[in-house]
């Protein structure tokens, strides 16, 4: 894989629940973290149909764009009772005309789950791909899960999207109930980033 030389990384996000968690887990390891946000990109439309496909998109126009190496994440919930849904749709499903909703994503999960008497326990996971994209064209592709049940009600207020439903395998608390240094430990995006970490930094 092809190594990262510089110090400085572009995060191609617009969200700052994810942009945090690359900061947590980058920072310490001397990487600096620059965002989409700070260098004044505009948020592509997320047009493909897999995770690689959107995240592949997103970090190969903030690279073009800036001329940095720039990374991207895509990622979602796949719940096995609903066929893999809402997947890389996982975002769409909190779309209200005045911004994302996910407490109302969370229900409407909730409440499909339910309509298609789905047994429990109601296995589940999220997904992380990761593209780090050079200005060149070149890029490199990983990826990180996380096992678990949807649970309900929803736990805890810390975490972001989907977290206070989602309670990942072995544990007794949701994602939204743990410390940050917790989750980290234990989600696809830090899985994700460990692959990446040991293919292109190390
Ligand atoms: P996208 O990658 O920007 O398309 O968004 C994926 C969506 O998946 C996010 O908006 C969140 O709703 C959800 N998601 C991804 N990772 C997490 C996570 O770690 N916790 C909770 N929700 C997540």
């Amino acid at each position: 894989m092809r190594k990262f030389a510089g110090n400085t990384l572009l995060i191609a996000t617009h969200n700052a629940g994810k942009l945090g968690e690359f900061q947590e887990i980058l920072g310490p390891l001397g990487i600096t973290v620059t965002s989409a946000r700070e260098h004044g990109l505009p948020e592509p439309e997320e047009t493909g149909t897999t995770f690689v496909e959107n995240a592949r998109l997103k970090a190969h126009a903030a690279a073009q764009a800036t001329g940095l190496p720039a990374l991207a994440d895509d990622s979602g919930l796949e719940v096995a009772a609903l066929d893999g849904a809402p997947g890389v749709y996982t975002a769409d499903w909190a779309e209200t005309p005045s911004g994302r909703d996910f407490a109302m994503a969370m229900e409407k999960t909730h409440a499909k789950l339910i309509a298609a008497a789905a047994p429990r326990p109601w296995t589940a996971r999220f997904c992380c791909t990761l593209v780090l994209a050079w200005p060149d064209g070149h890029d490199e592709v990983v990826e990180g899960h996380a096992n678990g049940q949807l649970v309900w009600p929803r736990r805890g207020s810390d975490g972001h999207g989907y977290d206070p439903m989602f309670q990942p395998e072995g544990q007794t608390r949701t994602f939204a109930e743990m410390t940050h240094t917790e989750k980290n430990a234990l989600s696809h995006r830090g899985a994700a980033i460990s692959a990446l970490l040991k293919g292109c930094f190390q």
